[in-house]
């Protein structure tokens, strides 16, 4: 049950009313936005959405994402993993102008077509739940600035004074050449 996948697309003329609810799994190479914001794409997403209509017959998903990630920590650079977990609650609207007027519990899917894109959804909110930065929990920094003293002595600073930097004696022997 656990590995039941989840449909790329389910008819949005139905499925509210149907007050389905849909349970399983995505693979994460499905997703390809998402796929570009990670260092791996391997792995799955687990999936629970549920259709319904509300009091005011707007139509609602209500689902929740689990997966594990493979991101670089922004502070050595080196792969690490973090878990993410979303719950979200969206109104699907057929027009940017319905979107207008919602209560603010609810966030707007625009969905023109009959088919709603089921796997859309789940990446759009993946996307958001992302952090904006990951660092490992230990403390990778040590290993970072030995690094870095290490291309330090390897000459790496001499680099530095190249096409990037204008070089300070060049513009004291523009000086001296006007004399
Ligand atoms: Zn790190």
């Amino acid at each position: 049950m656990e590995d039941t996948l989840i449909p790329d697309y389910v008819d949005a003329r139905k499925i509210f009313a149907q007050q389905a609810l849909i349970k399983g799994i995505i693979p994460v190479s499905r997703l390809s936005r998402f796929c570009e914001l990670v260092a791996a794409t391997q792995g799955d997403v687990q999936v629970t959405m549920k259709f319904d209509l509300d009091e005011s017959n707007r139509r609602i998903i209500e689902g929740e994402l689990d997966t594990q990630a493979q991101v670089l920590c922004q502070r050595c650079l080196e792969p690490m993993e973090i878990t993410l977990h979303d719950e979200f609650r969206l109104a699907v609207v057929s027009s940017e102008s319905k979107s207008e007027g919602l209560p603010k519990s609810l966030d707007p899917w625009i969905c023109e077509d009959i088919k709603l894109v089921v796997a859309e959804v789940i990446e759009e909110q993946l996307i958001l739940c992302m952090p904006i930065v990951s660092y490992h929990d230990h403390d990778c920094i040590e290993k970072l600035s030995f690094e870095a003293t290490e291309a330090k002595e390897n000459g790496t600073a001499k680099a530095a004074n190249g096409a990037n930097k204008p070089n300070p004696f060049d513009i004291l022997k523009t000086l001296k050449d006007k004399d």
